[in-house]
C-alpha cells in the first residue's frame, strides 16, 4: 500500500489569492462594464530592459551554431561570467567580499527559500515574521517542522505534550498559524521589524525590504539579529528579493554589510522584481564558507559544500540564454535601464503614499519597497476594506490578514501597476 507523506496533509489550502480571485470574478460578473484596476498582485508589468533582450538574442544565436552551442553548465551552480558579475556588482561595490564559489545561481528565490531548509535538521525550531511570505512556512510544514492538530511534537526531544503546549497549539490553529513554528509579530509599534525572540530558535527567516509591509531593516536592527544568531548558533535566511528598491543610502542592501553575518546568514537575491525576470527566471543564493551547522553530537560542519551537493544533485542549472540575460543586467546600459524601471515603480509608490496620506490614511512602506501597507479605517477589517474598495472604487488590493493575524487591519497596495492605472485608481479612492 502506497503511503502518503502526511506532512502535506497538515498544509492549509492556499486561501488568500484564490479568495481574492473569487471575489473579483463575482464582482465582474455582476458589473460587466466596470473597469477593475488591480493594485493587488505582486508581479511586475514593465518589459525587460533592451540590454537584456539583446544579450538573450545573441545567446539564442550562439545556441544555433555548432561552434558556440552550449549544453549542460558543468559547474551546475551558474556560469562564471554571471557569478563574477554578481560578486563584483552586488557585493564588492558595497564593500562586501563574496567569493565565486559562494554563489549558487538558480531559477528563483521561491525555490531557493523553499529548498534551503532541506539541508538542516528536522528538529530545528523555525521562526518567521507575522505577516509572512507563505513559502517559508509551507515548505517547513512539508518537511515536517510544524505540528498539525493531534500530532506529537518532534521539537527538542520532548515525548509528551503538556497541557500548556496543547493550549498553544489550539491557539495557533485558531489563528490560522501552525503549532511548532515561532511567529514574530511585525507591527506599527516595532516598525514592522521584529526583535529576536526571547527563546532559542534555529532557523530564522527575514525578508527586507519586506513583502508585504514594505518595511526595511537598519544596519543596527540586522546587527541584533546577527548577534542573536551567533549566540544561539542559529542560521538566518535573508530574503533580499526587493533590495533594488532601497532608496535610503543608510539602509543595507545585503545582510553581509553587518560584521559577522558571513558566519550565520544565507542571502537570497532574485532578478524577478529587480529586472522584471518573473517570467524569465533567474536568482541566486549566497552560502558563505564560514557558515557552520552542527551534528546531533555537536560537531560543526560546513554548510557550503552540503548545499553544493544538494543543488547540483537536484538541479541542472539555469539556461545559458537566461544567464546571459542576467549578466546584461550588470552592464552599464543594463544598470541604467533597470534603474529607470525601478524609478517608474517607485514614482507610483510615492503617488500612492502621498494620495492616501492626503486622504487621511495611515500608510507605511513605499519608500524603500514597492509595497504600501495601509491601515484600514478604524473598526474596518482587512477583508471588509477589500470589499469596499472593490465595490465602491473597483480597485483590487490584498487584505493584510491573508499574510497572518498581525496583518489584520491593513491592506497591501503594490506599485507595480501601469502609471495611468495607478493615477486613475487614486482618483477613484479620493471620491470614496
Ligand atoms: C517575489 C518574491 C520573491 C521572488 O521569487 P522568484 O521565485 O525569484 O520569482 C522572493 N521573495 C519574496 C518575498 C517575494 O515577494
Amino acid at each position: 500500500m502506497i503511503g502518503i507523506n502526511e506532512n502535506f496533509l497538515k498544509l492549509r489550502a492556499g486561501y488568500l489569492f484564490p479568495e481574492i480571485g473569487r471575489r473579483v470574478r463575482t464582482f465582474k460578473q455582476e458589473h460587466p462594464d466596470a473597469k477593475v484596476i488591480s493594485m493587488g498582485i505582486g508581479d511586475v508589468t514593465q518589459p525587460l530592459a533592451p540590454a537584456v533582450l539583446e544579450a538573450m538574442h545573441r545567446a539564442v544565436d550562439e545556441m544555433g551554431r555548432p561552434e558556440t552551442f552550449r549544453g549542460y553548465d558543468d559547474s551546475g551552480v551558474g556560469y562564471e561570467f554571471l557569478r563574477r558579475a554578481i560578486v563584483e556588482n552586488d557585493f564588492a561595490a558595497r564593500g562586501v567580499s563574496i567569493e565565486l564559489d559562494e554563489v549558487f545561481v538558480s531559477d528563483g528565490t521561491k525555490c531557493d527559500t523553499g529548498n534551503m531548509q532541506e539541508i538542516f535538521g528536522i528538529d530545528n525550531v523555525v521562526a518567521v515574521a507575522d505577516p509572512v511570505y507563505p513559502v517559508y512556512v509551507d515548505t517547513n510544514v512539508m518537511a515536517g517542522r510544524a505540528r498539525g492538530e493531534g500530532i506529537l511534537p518532534s521539537n527538542r526531544g520532548q515525548d509528551a505534550r503538556d497541557t500548556k503546549e496543547q493550549g498553544q497549539d489550539a491557539l495557533a490553529t485558531s489563528r490560522g498559524q501552525y503549532a511548532g513554528i515561532v511567529y514574530m509579530p511585525a507591527t506599527a509599534e516595532n516598525g514592522f521589524v521584529p526583535a529576536p525572540p526571547d527563546r532559542p530558535v534555529d532557523m530564522i527567516y527575514l525578508c527586507f525590504p519586506n513583502n508585504p509591509t514594505g518595511a526595511v531593516a537598519t544596519k543596527e536592527a540586522l546587527a541584533r539579529w546577527v548577534e542573536y544568531a551567533r549566540v544561539q548558533k542559529a542560521v538566518i535566511f535573508f530574503d533580499a528579493a526587493y533590495e533594488a528598491f532601497i532608496t535610503d543610502p543608510a539602509i543595507p542592501h545585503s545582510i553581509y554589510e553587518v560584521e559577522g553575518a558571513r558566519e550565520v546568514a544565507i542571502e537570497f537575491r532574485s532578478g524577478s522584481k529587480t529586472a522584471g525576470f518573473t517570467g524569465v527566471r533567474c536568482a541566486y543564493s549566497i552560502v558563505p564558507k564560514q557558515l557552520k551547522a552542527y551534528t546531533r553530537d555537536g560537531r560543526a560542519v560546513e554548510v557550503n559544500p552540503i548545499w553544493r551537493r544538494r543543488h547540483t544533485t537536484k538541479f541542472n542549472g539555469v539556461s545559458y540564454i537566461t544567464q546571459r540575460g542576467a549578466e546584461a543586467v550588470y552592464s552599464p546600459e543594463g544598470k541604467k535601464q533597470v534603474q529607470q524601471t525601478i524609478d517608474l515603480y517607485m514614482a507610483n509608490a510615492s503617488l500612492i503614499r502621498d494620495a492616501l496620506t492626503k486622504l487621511g490614511y495611515t500608510v507605511y512602506g513605499g519608500t524603500n519597497a514597492p509595497y504600501i501597507w495601509v491601515r484600514t479605517p478604524k473598526g474596518v477589517g482587512s477583508w471588509e476594506f477589500f470589499d469596499l474598495l472593490l465595490n465602491k472604487a473597483n480597485v483590487v488590493c490584498t487584505p493584510g490578514a491573508g499574510f497572518g493575524p498581525s496583518g489584520e487591519g491593513y491592506v497591501r497596495l503594490t506599485a507595480f501597476g501601469l502609471p495611468q492605472n495607478v493615477r486613475e485608481a487614486l482618483e477613484r479612492l479620493a471620491k470614496l
